[in-house]
């Protein structure tokens, strides 16, 4: 079993270089034993005020440094987050509930994001456009924004950031970092990190808090300039409520409704150890993870046996213990969500198949916010299970016959953020993957997601892109110049 590191930080918030004591205290618990970590301080408004006119006052300097000095500073992150991996990743276990294996490769993720923007800071281009007046011409110029306001989510408490912080950074901006209640420990201890990798104090600050809080001082500050939102959607509809006062650019990555198509010709045993792996992964609660699976009525059976056998047999536990496959949600309220989903669909004639309670034989997991892994068919596309994301390690199986009828399925909700088609024929994969509106398709494959490629929904899971080379233009304004050409 590992154990939880002794901090090397404090608890508090991390201003301009160091750690203030906060307004009032938050107990921060491990959600797999139900024990506090730590009391964390909230950031009061003038804090978050000072926090703010910090980053502002650090963005003159920053800016002006160069692109490869920048990139370099970045990919020092990247090289301390893997040198100390180990620590990070048993405090994000304890904090977070994933297992460790899944917190390393956290870890390991958010290094990506720091390596790739350090490389993407030297290729900021602008460019050099003709005027249609033989004696001018046009610059365009791309410029950092300004102090950015960045909000993330706890299933992802690293990475999340991570992609925010490495492309604000590469872009020339500064940023003020408001992480989720429950998961402000490992924000808290990358902080000396950025230090010590070099990162100027005040050019990234951390004001643990309320959402809706910390959300309107950020809206309401005219140093802020991009408000950066990964989190549900409707935390994004308040934030772009919110950011409309003042006219503030909005990134928002939220909230996903993912199908997942089962084509006959698929390799079901592999389609099935893959959908099983997507759903255990941080126990579900994850905006890309697969809510609706479709399954071809000629294969239904045989792949609902494969994932049968798959699901029952892994190990639900605390996320510190060597060999668990799936930790804790992260906290009761979360399982009684989900409990309402799946009550409400075997009310509604879904078929229960597997509910894997193996965490119940540990009496240590017994305070725990523990929702047993569950295999549920007969799901219809009316049941609120098929409409709203579950977050959670539920797999709700939905069958079709038609091709052209389950795109249409799979396409009639709200959302656009993920998709998935595992299929023999890549060219027939490929077709449906095209036809599904969402911003990333992982065909034969359970996570597509890399920090070279953008990832960003369509429709009401979001606005803007992270990773690629698009990520760094959310933290970007454009700007022409017009000038007489120099003769020679
Ligand atoms: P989740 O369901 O994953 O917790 P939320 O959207 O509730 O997603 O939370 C994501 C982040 O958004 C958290 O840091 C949370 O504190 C913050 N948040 C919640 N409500 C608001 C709001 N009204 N304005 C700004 N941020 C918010």
């Amino acid at each position: 079993m590992k154990t939880v590191p002794d901090f090397w930080f404090e608890p508090h918030p991390w201003i301009n270089g160091s750690w203030q004591p906060g307004s009032e205290s938050v107990t921060v618990s491990n959600p797999a034993t139900g024990s506090p970590l730590a009391q964390v301080t909230r950031a009061s408004a003038a804090q978050v005020n000072l926090a703010i006119e910090g980053a502002a006052k650090v963005f003159t300097e920053w800016r002006q440094r160069s692109a490869v000095e920048r990139g370099n500073i970045l990919k020092r992150i990247a090289t301390l987050l893997l040198e100390r991996k180990d620590p990070l990743a048993r405090l994000l276990t304890a904090e977070q509930g994933k297992p460790y294996p899944q917190a390393v490769a956290e870890i390991e993720y958010s290094a990506s994001f720091f390596q790739w923007f350090g490389e993407e800071a030297r290729r900021l281009y602008g460019r050099v456009v003709p005027h249609p007046e033989a004696d001018r011409e046009f610059i365009i110029e791309h410029k950092p924004i300004g102090v950015a306001g960045l909000i993330t989510p706890w299933n992802f408490p690293l990475a999340q950031a991570a992609k925010k912080i490495s492309a604000a950074l590469a872009a020339g901006c500064t940023a003020v970092w408001k992480p989720a209640e429950a998961t402000p420990l490992i924000a808290l201890a990358v902080a000396p990190l950025f230090r010590e990798a070099g990162v100027p104090d005040g050019a990234i600050q951390i004001v643990p808090g309320r959402g809706s809080v910390i959300g309107n001082l950020f809206a309401d500050h005219p140093a802020v300039r991009v408000l950066s939102l990964t989190g549900s959607t409707s935390t994004g509809s308040s934030l772009m409520a919110a950011a409309s006062r003042s006219i503030k650019r909005v990134s928002l990555e939220l909230g996903g409704n993912a199908p997942f198509i089962i084509l006959p010709d698929a390799d079901l045993a592999f389609a099935a150890e893959q959908l099983c792996r997507l759903k255990l992964f941080v126990s579900g609660q994850v905006c890309v993870t697969a809510n609706r699976i479709f399954v071809h009525s000629d294969v239904v059976a045989k792949f609902i046996d494969l994932v049968a056998q798959r699901l029952s047999s892994a190990h639900v536990g605390n996320g510190l213990i060597d060999g668990v496959d799936s930790g804790p949600l992260i906290h009761q309220h979360a399982c009684t969500e989900v409990g309402t989903l799946v009550e409400q669909s075997l009310q509604a004639g879904a078929r229960c198949v597997v509910s894997n309670r193996s965490y119940e034989a540990d009496r240590g997991n017994a305070a725990g916010a523990f929702y047993p892994p569950t295999l549920l068919t007969d799901v219809k596309d009316d049941m609120p299970i098929a409409q709203q994301e579950i977050f959670g390690p539920i797999i709700p199986v939905l069958q079709y016959i038609d091709y052209s009828d389950v795109v249409q399925r799979a396409n009639a909700t709200p959302y656009g953020l993920a998709g998935y088609v595992f299929g023999g024929d890549i060219s027939r994969c490929r077709a449906i993957a095209s036809g599904l509106d969402v911003g990333i398709v992982g065909v034969n494959e359970w996570r597509p997601l890399k920090a070279e490629i953008p990832f960003g929904g369509v429709k009401q899971s979001g606005i803007g892109a992270e990773g690629g080379e698009e990520g760094i233009r959310e933290f970007l304004d454009t700007q022409v110049i017009s000038l007489p050409k120099p003769k020679y």
